[in-house]
C-alpha cells in the first residue's frame, strides 16, 4: 500500500508497539535491566523472547502527578530510557529513526523507540511537543483514559470536545512535520476519525483490541480499522485479558490470534501488529504470560495457515513501513 519501504532487513523483525515496563523501572517498582519474574518484561527476558523492537512509552499518570509535573516527567523518564540503555552496554540500543532502527537490528541488537502515553505531557503547549521531539520521543499516544487539551479519551464519559478539539488538530499536524508517530490507542471513537482526518501521515493504534470480539471502548470498531488501513496506519493487538474476552478469566492467546484474524480478513495483513501492554496490567495471559513467550504468536499464525510474508509484516514490517513514511513525510 505505502510505497517508502526502504532498505531489506536481514533479520526477521519482532517489533511491540507499546510496553509501560519502563514506567514501573522509572516508579522504583522493578529494575528492567534485571532478570525478575515480577510483571511480564524486563531485557534479559525480551532477549530470551527474542524481541528485537520495542516501543517504551513513558506514561505519565494524571493521578501520581500534577498538572505542571507532566512534561517534566516525560523528560525524565527519556533520561531513564537513555541510562537503561546505557546499562544494557550495547544490548538495548535508542533509536530516533528507521534506519537507526534497521541498523541496530541488524547488528543483533534491540531496537528501543522512546514513546509518550498520554498527550497531557504537552501541558498544553505545542512548543513542549517539539522539546519532547529533541529529547527522543518518537511515538505520542494523543490520550490516555483521562480527555486533556488536545483530545477526548475513550474512557471519558463527558466527551468535552465532541473529538480532537482545535488544538489537537494543530498538534497532531506539527507531530507529522516533525516526524512523530501519533498513536491514536485511549482515543474515543470520534476523536480517531478526527486524527485522521488532520494528519497527512499514518497513525497507529499501539495498544488496542478489536471491538467486533469483544465490546469495549478501548477497542477498534470495523469503520476504525477500515480508515486507518485506508490512511496506511498499523494497528497493535493488546495482550490484556479484559480487552480480548469476556469473562476475562476465558482469554488466552487465542484471542490476540483472532483479533489479528479479523483485522486481516478485513482490511488484509499489511495493518496488524503486536500492543503487549506488557507491564501496563495484573495477572497474564494464558499463553503469552510474559515476554518470553511472544514467539507463540508467530507460532500461532503458522498454525493458522498465515503466509510467511504476511507473518513477517504482522511481526514487525507493517510499523517499520508506517514509521518510514511518518518520517519521510515530516517537513
Ligand atoms: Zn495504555
Amino acid at each position: 500500500m505505502q510505497t517508502e519501504s526502504k532498505r531489506e532487513t536481514p533479520i526477521p523483525l519482532l517489533v511491540d508497539l507499546h510496553t509501560d515496563a519502563l514506567y514501573e523501572h522509572i516508579r522504583g517498582r522493578k529494575d528492567i535491566t534485571r532478570r525478575s519474574d515480577k510483571g511480564h518484561l524486563d531485557i534479559p527476558r525480551m532477549r530470551e523472547g527474542g524481541v528485537n523492537g520495542q516501543v517504551f512509552a513513558v506514561w505519565i499518570s494524571p493521578t501520581e502527578l500534577k498538572p505542571g509535573e507532566y512534561c517534566d516527567f516525560a523528560l525524565r523518564g527519556a533520561d531513564a530510557f537513555d541510562a537503561v540503555c546505557a546499562q544494557s552496554e550495547g544490548g538495548v540500543v535508542p533509536v530516533r529513526t528507521p534506519d537507526e532502527f534497521r541498523d541496530v537490528i541488524a547488528a543483533g541488537r534491540i531496537a528501543a523507540i522512546l514513546g509518550v502515553e498520554g498527550g497531557h505531557a504537552l501541558e498544553g503547549r505545542l512548543e513542549n511537543l517539539d522539546r519532547l521531539y529533541e529529547r527522543g520521543v518518537r511515538v505520542l499516544t494523543l490520550t490516555w483514559c483521562n480527555s486533556n487539551e488536545f483530545g477526548d479519551s475513550s474512557s471519558d464519559e463527558n466527551k468535552p470536545h465532541g473529538g480532537l478539539s482545535p488544538l489537537g488538530r494543530r498538534a497532531v499536524r506539527r507531530a507529522n512535520e516533525l516526524g512523530m508517530v501519533i498513536d491514536v490507542s485511549h482515543s474515543a471513537d470520534r476523536t480517531v476519525f478526527d486524527i485522521l482526518d488532520a494528519g497527512m501521515s499514518p497513525v497507529i493504534a499501539s495498544h488496542s483490541g478489536v471491538r467486533a470480539r469483544r465490546d469495549f471502548n478501548r477497542n477498534l470498531t470495523d469503520e476504525q480499522i477500515r480508515a486507518i488501513a485506508a490512511n496506511g496506519g498499523v494497528m497493535g493487538i493488546v495482550f490484556l485479558p479484559y480487552f480480548l474476552r469476556e469473562p476475562e478469566e476465558q482469554a488466552s492467546i487465542e484471542d490476540v490470534l483472532n483479533c489479528i484474524d479479523h483485522i486481516c480478513q478485513l482490511v488484509g495483513p499489511d495493518h496488524a501488529a503486536l500492543g503487549s501492554d506488557f507491564d501496563g496490567f495484573e495477572g497474564a495471559l494464558p499463553g503469552l504470560e510474559d515476554v518470553t513467550r511472544i514467539g507463540n504468536i508467530g507460532e500461532g499464525l503458522r498454525r493458522r495457515g498465515f503466509a510467511a510474508g504476511d507473518i513477517a509484516k504482522i511481526l514487525g514490517l507493517n510499523f517499520l513501513r508506517v514509521w518510514d513514511a511518518v518520517t519521510s513525510r515530516a517537513a
